[in-house]
């Protein structure tokens, strides 16, 4: 029997739950565990509807035995179609008092009886607004109960305080989620001012992308100028033990680019059988694919992959990847802007070499590779000879032009990507030979290379080493600058300085010096010639 005064302390303690506690399925445990206890009742449980559904969720229970029967069934949905009490409690806003002596009791409502061993039920709506948001329902089993006047007003007004819990604990996981999404964006915003190197970014985006959507891998693919193939720049996994999924990407991108953002599921029968395949091999079993545009240009693909079950993106989290997305675009626009002025700085705008300044940084770094892993390190001067003549008798048109040729077959005569050719000045080239001794005589003396390098190195070498290098060039010019492509009666030579980097050298400089030196004697022994320093 509930008097007077215990239903206002019941109510003071469910008001203070409702202020204290934070976690929202805590929330509503603890308010049908009060509700359930106040009421003496076997069970006390809680289902929360969305306005407008046809199904109602059952989110909390509380039961007077040890065990719970109903707490295997927390989160199965209802339908609302058939059952009308529950229909009467939802839509009729009635409580609804049901026992199972009543021989008119509906034939839904007989079969929980029935399965459950119900004796008494009684259901309220949760109004919160003007809205059901949810019901509360009692259960007794263990006699046939009838509810008091008393204990129907205690228990509507209970009911209140439970409306207010699960808006709250609504409002509160809406609140964390969108919290969620902020911090998510604000940390890549952050990675994207806080740094220009354009993989870290992308590092960072994948991380927060793939924690704030709760996926267990991230990918973000660039796409080729046609948008039809990808390739992965970063993933991100976050698996729990051991799993290592296949990075790969898809062969062909387009397709996936120019769906805009959409969920892929590995049951969804729509599904082609193509794309099923590529999912179950790679072990996806959800996908949610953003295209990063940048002013309606296919930049990238990001890719938000589920590998342990399906899951289900909710809207707001479509949109915190779209948002992501968006700012993942921005940073391939930015990349892509910032690599190509780097570009514009390095190269020389005449013969397309690289600049002075770059050569020079290129050189440094070689310099100090070098030393540490004592390879031999070749630099060529190489200057045109007599130019300030040929200018006066053919003019500065066909002067540029010989400039680009003489650059092209510099650029010929070395390994791509290994060796470094340079417009150092006027008419003035650099060549730097990593890993090339003088000639073929082996590494200098001075230099212990160890056997491994020594083999990768022979396999990669120049014939004849660095001077001969040199003596090509010289042949070449001579040979064919400024007669084939200029079709001028002069012939084109060159004067060429090879210096080794030796123990001696402090830094980088002194082996310009060196070559300078070479060059100069070069040019004082009659030009067209290569002169080895030392
Ligand atoms: P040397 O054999 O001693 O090197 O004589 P040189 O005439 O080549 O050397 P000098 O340093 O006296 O003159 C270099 C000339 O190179 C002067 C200039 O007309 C020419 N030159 C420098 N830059 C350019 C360029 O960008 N285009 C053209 N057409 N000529 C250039
Ligand atoms: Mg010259
Ligand atoms: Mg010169």
């Amino acid at each position: 029997m509930v008097t007077r005064k215990s239903a206002q302390s019941i109510l003071a303690e469910v008001s203070a739950t409702l202020a204290s506690s934070l976690a929202a399925e805590d929330i509503l445990a603890t308010v049908a565990r009060q509700i359930g206890e106040a009421m003496g009742v076997f069970s006390c449980d809680i289902w929360e509807h969305e306005p407008g559904a046809r199904h109602v969720t059952f989110v909390a229970t509380w039961c007077a035995a040890d065990e719970n029967p109903y707490g295997d069934s927390l989160g199965d949905t209802a339908e609302l179609d058939g059952w009308n009490s529950m229909l009467a409690v939802v839509e009729g806003r009635q409580t609804v008092e049901l026992h199972a002596d009543d021989p008119d009791l509906q034939p839904t409502d007989r079969a929980s009886f029935d399965k459950w061993g119900f004796q008494t039920t009684i259901d309220a709506p949760l109004v919160y607004g003007d809205r059901v948001i949810g019901v509360l329902g009692l259960v007794e089993t263990r006699e046939l109960r009838r509810f008091t006047a008393a204990e129907r007003e205690l228990f509507g007004q209970l009911a209140v305080q439970a409306a207010t819990a699960i808006n709250n604990a609504r409002a509160f996981r809406r609140l964390e989620e969108r919290n969620r999404q902020l911090q998510a964006l604000r940390e890549i915003g952050d990675a994207l001012t806080s740094t220009l190197v354009f993989e870290e970014a992308l590092d960072v985006m994948a991380r927060v992308a793939a924690e704030a959507l709760g996926v267990s891998r991230c990918i973000i693919n660039a796409c080729s100028e046609g948008g039809d193939e990808l390739t992965p720049l970063v993933v991100f996994e976050r698996l729990p033990e051991g799993g290592r999924g296949l990075p790969a990407a898809r062969a062909s991108g387009g397709l996936l680019l120019s769906r805009g953002s959409q969920v892929e599921q590995a049951s969804d029968p729509e599904l082609d059988e193509a794309a099923r395949e590529e999912l179950s091999e790679r072990g996806e079993r959800s996908s949610l694919n953003v295209p990063l545009i940048f002013k309606g240009l296919p930049l990238g693909l990001m890719r938000l992959v589920e590998t342990r079950e399906e899951r289900h993106f909710s809207d707001d989290e479509i949109e915190l990847a779209r948002a992501i997305g968006e700012q993942a675009a921005l940073a391939f626009q930015n990349a892509r802007l910032y690599r190509s002025l780097q570009e514009q700085a390095d190269t020389d705008g005449l013969t397309g070499l690289c600049n002075h300044r770059r050569f020079r940084e290129r050189l440094f770094e070689e310099f100090v590779r070098a030393r540490r892993y004592r390879l031999p390190l070749t630099l060529l001067m190489i200057d045109i000879d007599d130019f300030k003549t040929f200018n006066d008798d053919y003019g500065h048109l066909i002067g540029d032009e010989v400039l680009r040729i003489v650059a092209r077959l510099l650029q010929a005569g070395l390994r791509q990507s290994i060796d470094l050719a340079a417009r150092y000045g006027g008419e003035e080239f650099a060549v730097m030979l990593p890993n090339t001794p003088p000639d073929d005589s082996g590494p200098a003396a001075d230099f212990e290379v160890p056997s491994a390098a020594a083999g990768m190195a022979r396999a990669m070498a120049h014939r004849g080493g660095a001077s001969a290098v040199a003596g090509r060039i010289r042949h070449t010019v001579a040979v064919t600058a400024a007669q084939k492509a200029c079709g001028v009666p002069r012939i084109v030579t060159v004067s060429i300085g090879v210096a080794l980097l030796t123990p001696e050298m402090g830094d980088a400089s002194a082996l310009v010096r060196a070559a300078d030196a070479a060059l100069y004697e070069a040019k004082h022994s009659g030009k067209n010639t290569v002169v080895v320093a030392g």
